[in-house]
């Protein structure tokens, strides 16, 4: 059966070049020909700025320093999201990367810290970060910067023009020998017995042939939805927004290391610092909020100039239910989409992309590999879709009829089975595998308002004033990690690291 000499790369925004580069370095192109085909005509999505500490193992592993790769993309550090008026009006809190405190006897760090404040122990679990303690002063330091040496890293990912780190992967896979074609594809042709996809047609009458196909088409899902049909399963029962509305500003203050989301009537409102500009967007859904309303209200809520006009975008939370049919999977926008409250779509793309590669077929059709990548995949977007649902389930704002709807909704049983276990005693069911851990669960659940009613019966068996001054201790470090911190545009400047 027929071996893939030549894989085809439909599509060249953010998923079509993260798959052509990270192929072009482990595949190599000498053995088979990697083929991108982008439209100009089309163009991309042209939004995703915010990242999850993931994307520093995709930028390792094609070997991309890290100091080059920022100032091409204007990238900022990022700590974590900000969450202004989830919970209640007027009320934030924080999700940093990273981990609170330090895990004592092998149980998370939250049962000590829940049995200290049982027993009249000062201080929120936010003291016991080190992340959020730098990112609420505005300052950062990579730990290799760091005095003492050997401390812990602080995790983080980067805020970065999407469509810069684009341009930055076509030429990482361009010296690779990848080739790019540029052209509108207007027809896809499939073999007549098999029924894989093996040709497709240009408008100016080119056709490019191919064993297997990598559908990176955006939203549209050219080969998997138009071409093969694979079924789209929707969310928005459970994730109501539906629509974004974006514009850019320039910058007018210091840029923090992290991202800001900030809950409004009908969804929320994201602000991501870059060096050359702030990224805005509205989050929302048309049932409760038209198009134009939602223009405006961002409009009047950037802190800078704007540099454009708003551009709408429209989607439906879900995912296909198989990203890999045949000889084609799908990656990016056409294999689903969620939201971008927890950043996750381009971490999405790279865990689509190291699945892909990890099961790699020799020959064209590969069902098992193809079952086994589709199940893979759906259990990532269901772990990160019940975390987002999360967000908005445990609000107790109830001041318009989007928050009341959000506050009302039934939400999946593996959700539900999350929260009880949580609200019992503080414990977190998270897969091994799963991307949201014990610490991005507990920033969320106990930022929202949720007050476990127990903890693991372990924490009992030490000494209390023992428990007591180690957790002061820790306080005390974390304070004085971030204190010792340079603002964040300090040290991007003083590493050299602006564009
Ligand atoms: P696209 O960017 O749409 O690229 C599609 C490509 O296919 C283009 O090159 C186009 O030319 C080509 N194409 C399509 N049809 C044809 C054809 N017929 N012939 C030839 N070429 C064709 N992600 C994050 O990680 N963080 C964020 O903060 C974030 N924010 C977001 C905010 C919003 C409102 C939205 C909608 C998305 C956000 N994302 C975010 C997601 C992120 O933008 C996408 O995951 C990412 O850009 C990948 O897009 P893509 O490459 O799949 O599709």
């Amino acid at each position: 059966m027929s071996e893939i000499k030549k894989i085809v790369v439909v599509g060249g925004g953010t998923a079509g070049w993260m798959a052509a580069s990270a192929m072009a370095k482990t595949l190599g192109t000498r053995d088979r020909q990697i083929v991108v085909i982008e439209s100009d005509q089309i163009g991309t999505v042209g939004v995703g700025e915010a990242t999850i500490p993931m994307i520093l193992l995709f930028n390792r592993i094609l070997g991309i320093k890290e100091d080059d790769f920022i100032r091409a993309t204007q990238a900022t550090f990022k700590l974590g999201i900000e969450f202004a008026d989830w919970r209640r009006l007027g009320h934030s809190y924080f999700h940093p990367f990273g981990h609170y405190g330090v895990d004592m006897e092998g149980i998370p760090f939250q049962h000590f810290w829940l049995r200290w404040k049982a027993n009249g122990g000062g201080g929120g679990h936010d003291l016991f970060s080190a992340e959020t303690q730098a990112a609420g002063r505005n300052r950062f330091m990579r730990v290799a910067d760091e005095r003492p040496r050997r401390l812990p890293p602080v995790n983080y990912a980067y805020q970065f023009d999407a469509g810069l780190f684009a341009a930055f992967l076509r030429r990482y896979s361009e010296e690779r020998g990848v080739v790019r074609e540029e052209g509108r594809i207007v027809e896809v042709g499939r073999h007549g017995e098999t029924g894989d996809v093996d040709a497709l047609v240009l408008d100016d009458g080119r056709v490019i042939d191919g064993d297997f196909f990598v559908d990176c088409s955006g939203f549209r899902g050219l080969l998997i939805g138009e071409t093969l049909g694979a079924p789209y399963e929707s969310w928005t029962h459970w994730l109501p927004t539906d629509r974004a509305v974006a514009v850019p500003c320039t910058r007018v203050s210091d840029m923090t290391p992290y991202t800001r989301a900030t809950a409004l009537e009908a969804g929320w409102q994201w602000r991501i610092p870059l060096q050359h500009r702030t990224g805005n967007g509205y989050v929302f859904s048309s049932a409760f909020l038209s198009e134009d309303e939602a223009s405006a209200r961002l409009m009047e809520r950037l802190d800078g100039e704007p540099l454009g006009d708003p551009r709408v975008l429209r989607f439906t939370a879900g995912r296909r239910i198989k990203s890999w049919d045949r000889n084609v999977v799908a990656l990016g926008l056409s294999s689903g989409f969620l939201e971008p409250l927890e950043s996750t779509s381009i971490h999405l793309i790279q865990a689509g992309v190291a699945k892909l590669l990890a099961h790699f077929p020799q020959r064209r059709s590969e069902p098992r590999l193809a079952e086994k990548y589709s199940r893979e995949m759906a259990e990532d977007y269901e772990g990160i879709r019940d975390f987002l649902i999360a967000h908005y389930k445990l609000t107790e704002r109830d001041d318009t009829p989007f928050w009341r709807h959000c506050r009302d909704m039934a939400v999946p049983d593996s959700l539900q089975a999350r929260l009880d276990l949580f609200a019992s005693r503080g414990e977190v069911l998270a897969r091994h595998q799963e991307l949201f851990k014990e610490s991005n669960w507990l920033s969320v659940l106990m930022g929202m308002g949720m007050a476990p009613q127990g903890y693991h019966p372990v924490a009992d068996q030490r000494d209390f004033s023992q428990l007591d001054s180690t957790l002061v201790q820790i306080q005390q470090a974390v304070m004085e990690r971030a204190a010792a911190m340079p603002l964040h545009d300090q040290y991007l400047m003083q590493a050299g690291l602006n564009a």
